[in-house]
């Protein structure tokens, strides 16, 4: 049979997951390996080519059933010539991963930033299904997005659109990595609820987060439910810049949907009900009334799928 599977690749700083994906979304087989940043830029290209081809041949499968290969990494990203610009858990440097993949294997092969491939695995497969206008936000270490506007991801002149997480809240906020001060990312991130946890501790505060020696927002989440006001304090703010940066995109996109994924979102149901407490009181009324605010769907699968799911929507276009 041909054309019937697609392969989605998630390339991360730690693991490279991959896996055969039907044209339904759904996972046949999966292998994930250690990046090995140390091995330079080079072994990780062998490496992931060695890990398609492995699937491929496990599955018992011909290329000419592969329709093509979809490959969601880490931005910026030079999205026409197919190259990583640089990523700081990466050691690529205008380093191009498409075209000895192209020339390997012979099928398309298509690269997106993680968050739009994640977009547009739930558009196709996850919270999204059966909408035109889409965003979708994730909020773990970092908080990225993607827009799928008319039924097609929407890049940007650049490329480089959506980067909800340096959307300015506080204009002499905390340092961010991105140079600039007061940034989503750095007020509502995975990473600033820790932040914040930590400082409070050190601060010598009474508060049942001392107990721990790594706090990560896990553990907030967890002590704020067990009533510690320190711990639903911190979560409190970080999670009202969550619903502010969500309100600013609403009111700029004026979605059907609007799907919260990461880390943060898997933690607690709070998150959502935070956030539409807060859309609701700074969106635009006409607009906050007709968005649907949901949890994304694919959980611990969007990157493979989401990578599945940009070779599908790709693929299409041809
Ligand atoms: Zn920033």
């Amino acid at each position: 049979m041909k054309d019937k599977f697609v392969i989605g690749v998630d390339l991360g700083g730690t693991k490279i997951c991959a896996a055969l994906v039907s044209l339904k979304g759904s996972i046949i087989y999966e292998k994930t390996i250690p990046t090995n940043v140390q091995e330079g830029d080079a072994a990780i290209l062998s490496n992931m080519a060695a890990l398609i081809e492995g699937i491929i041949k496990k599955c018992e499968l011909s290329m000419n059933e592969i329709k093509g290969i979809g490959i969601g990494a880490p931005g910026p990203l030079n999205l026409v010539n197919g190259e990583i610009i640089c990523t700081p858990n990466l050691p690529f440097k205008n380093f191009n991963i498409v075209n000895p993949l192209r020339s390997k294997f012979n099928v398309p092969v298509y690269l997106d930033n993680d968050a739009n491939a994640a977009a547009i695995g739930e558009y196709m497969f996850g919270a999204g299904r059966g909408s035109r206008n889409m965003i979708f936000i994730t909020v773990s270490t970092g908080i990225g997005a993607g827009a799928v506007l008319n039924g097609d991801i929407y890049r940007g002149n650049t490329q480089n659109a959506l980067e909800v997480g340096h959307m300015t809240l506080k204009e002499d906020g905390p340092l961010c990595n991105c140079g600039n001060r007061g940034c989503a990312e750095v007020l509502a991130s995975g990473t600033a609820i820790a932040r914040e946890a930590k400082r409070v501790v050190k601060e010598g505060t009474v508060t049942s987060l001392c107990k721990y020696k790594n706090i990560t927002a896990k553990e907030v989440f967890k002590e704020a439910k067990l009533g510690d006001h320190r711990a639903k304090e911190i979560l409190n703010r970080a999670l009202n810049y969550l619903g502010i940066c969500v309100a600013n995109v609403m009111n700029c996109f004026d979605p059907e949907v609007l799907i919260i994924g990461g880390g943060v979102s898997e933690g607690d149901s709070m998150v959502i009900d935070e956030v539409k407490r807060v859309v609701k009181k700074r969106c635009f009324k006409i607009i906050s009334e007709n968005t649907k605010i949901c949890k994304a769907e694919l959980g611990t699968n969007a990157g493979v799928i989401g990578a599945a799911a940009l070779a599908i929507l790709e693929s299409k276009k041809v």
